[in-house]
């Protein structure tokens, strides 16, 4: 065992060919029904392929409406079965901190599953895994700390809000974190003491499916997580159903307005979004390192492949430093050349899929035709691996009317717009229908507060990019999204509040 329960590696870690056990790897690929693993009824499938090399990997269970309407109803059964919303919390707290070791165990395995899948490089992948374990045993300490309130009333009355779990927790996720992404869903729905019927995205399942193996495994009761893979026709059918309470989704701002409708024409059932982003990193001439704001500047838009919800996508680039940043910049981005992402020193992957490689190239050159320059990359690379590798790429002279100054790429595509003294740059920054987060490189302690203040986003990181933590909420203003992930906050989401009064008279 060279890994310590906090997921942290204790030993050197001894290189692992990545290559020769992704090739003796089985995958998981069907429904999760009960403690049974099933066929779509429909005996459909879909195949899923490595974006790596193009190469077909499995075909996955194609779950409809069907098999929807039976994991409801297996999870409807199990909630009021009160075997896990019944159950002690401190029961819920030992399954679910046996679930996260149970991750930690099996961290190389579903690191591989993530990388074959959707082509993240092999040790963001194994950050990935450790992140989610954290995630979820902060969750697990949860339990036993969701409480109610008793209200001061006349002396004939007594008065209590209760949290009571929701019942039946529909949740869809994207394929660009297919661990944590569901993590952020299952570990405070669990807690709460919920079932929960999970869709994960078809461009990324393995690992989902290999996660649902081990939630039963730490003891999770059956019935209580339902799995069912499949594309949008089955999330579209989870929003639709009459009997789930709650809807949780992470992905992209047009599904996310979809499932609002779906609540609409079903049982208004409440909906949790956490949506698209086109944040502004804004780099003024003052700010303290300017070399260090360069390195983050990079990474916020290359790691992951640009194809993180909180990219840092448009480059605000204060007019005085403009030239020497990019040069910097440039020289900061070598670091995320496309590799293979089963080498360990891989900071770049490729993008998910085919489809998606596509859309980013478009973007690039409608980027072109629009007028911005392309300061470096742009092109498509290591085409012999048969994979979806691209140059990251950096857009200079870009306005903030062209579409790739307001669309959500989610590529490895950097828009930079210069801001020339007495441009408003928190206008500038706010001037976009998404609001997930914003980032301020500034000395000035007083310009930084205003602009904390002033910035329309969920999360504004200051002289940083990309922190977060357990404790505090993720989520985004706008577009962005509706309610927040992490944190204690995020029970609310899967709990009822309900009010008791009592007549003492
Ligand atoms: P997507 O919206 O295409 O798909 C997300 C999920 O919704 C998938 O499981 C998909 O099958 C399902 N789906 C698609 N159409 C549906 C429908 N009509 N009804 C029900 N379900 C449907 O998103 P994606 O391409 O998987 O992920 C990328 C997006 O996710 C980006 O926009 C990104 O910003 C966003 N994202 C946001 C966060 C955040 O925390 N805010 C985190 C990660 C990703």
């Amino acid at each position: 065992m060279n890994t310590h329960k906090d997921g942290t590696d204790l030993l050197m870690r001894k290189t692992i060919d990545w290559h020769e056990r992704a090739a003796a790897m089985t995958f998981e690929t069907r429904a999760l029904l009960g403690a049974d693993r099933i066929d779509a009824v429909s005996g459909k499938t879909f195949p899923t392929v490595s974006p790596l090399s193009g190469q077909h990997l499995a075909d996955i269970a194609d779950c409809d409406e069907v098999d929807v309407d039976r994991a409801v109803a297996r999870a409807r059964a199990a909630f009021e079965s009160r075997s896990w919303s019944g159950a002690h919390p401190r029961l819920r707290k030992q399954v679910l901190h046996t679930f996260a070791d149970l991750l930690l165990v099996h961290k190389d395995e579903l690191a591989l599953l993530i990388t074959l899948d959707m082509g993240k490089p092999i040790s963001d992948a194994r950050r990935e895994v450790e992140s989610s374990v954290r995630e979820l045993r902060f969750f697990a300490e949860s339990v036993d700390k969701v409480y109610g309130d008793v209200v001061p009333t006349n002396d004939d009355s007594f008065g209590m809000m209760s949290r009571e779990p929701v019942g039946v927790v529909g949740a869809i996720t994207p394929w660009n974190f297919p661990v944590m992404m569901p993590i952020y869903k299952l570990g405070p729905a669990l807690a709460t003491g919920n079932s929960v019927v999970f869709k994960p995205a078809e461009q990324a399942s393995l690992a989902a499916l290999r996660l649902a193996s081990l939630a039963l495994e730490a003891g999770l009761p059956e019935g209580v997580l339902g799995v069912i893979p499949g594309g949008p026709a089955a999330g579209q059918a989870l929003a639709l159903h009459m009997d789930v309470d709650v809807l949780t989704f992470t992905g992209s701002t047009s599904v996310g307005k979809k499932l609002l409708t779906y609540s609409g024409q079903s049982n208004m059932k409440a909906v949790w979004l956490e949506c698209g982003g086109k944040s502004p990193n804004i780099v003024l001439a003052d700010a303290p390192d300017l070399e260090k704001a360069a390195e983050f500047a990079a990474s916020a838009i290359f790691h992951g492949t640009g194809q993180v919800c909180n990219a840092g996508s448009r480059l605000l680039l204060d007019a005085a430093i403009h030239d020497e940043f990019i040069e910097m910049l440039i020289d900061k981005s070598a670091k995320f050349r496309p590799m293979d992402a089963l080498d360990d020193s891989s900071h770049m992957g490729p993008i998910v899929d085919s489809e998606q490689l596509d859309k980013v190239v478009d973007y690039i050159d409608q980027g072109s035709a629009e007028g911005a320059q392309v300061a470096s990359g742009g092109k498509r690379a290591l085409e012999e691996s048969g994979g979806y590798y691209l140059e990251p790429t950096i857009f200079v002279d870009v306005q903030p009317s062209m579409s790739i100054a307001r669309e959500e790429i989610f590529g490895p595509v950097l828009s930079t717009i210069r801001i020339n003294p007495g441009d408003d740059v928190v206008e500038v920054a706010n001037d976009s229908m998404y609001g997930l987060a914003a980032a301020v490189w500034t000395s000035d302690l007083t310009r930084a507060h205003r602009l904390a203040r002033e910035l329309k986003a969920g999360t504004v990181y200051v002289n940083t990019y990309d922190r977060g933590d357990n404790s505090l909420p993720f989520g985004g203003y706008k577009q962005s999204g509706v309610g927040a992930d992490r944190s204690l906050h995020a029970l609310d989401k899967y709990t009822n509040m309900k009010t008791t009064w009592m007549d003492l008279s």
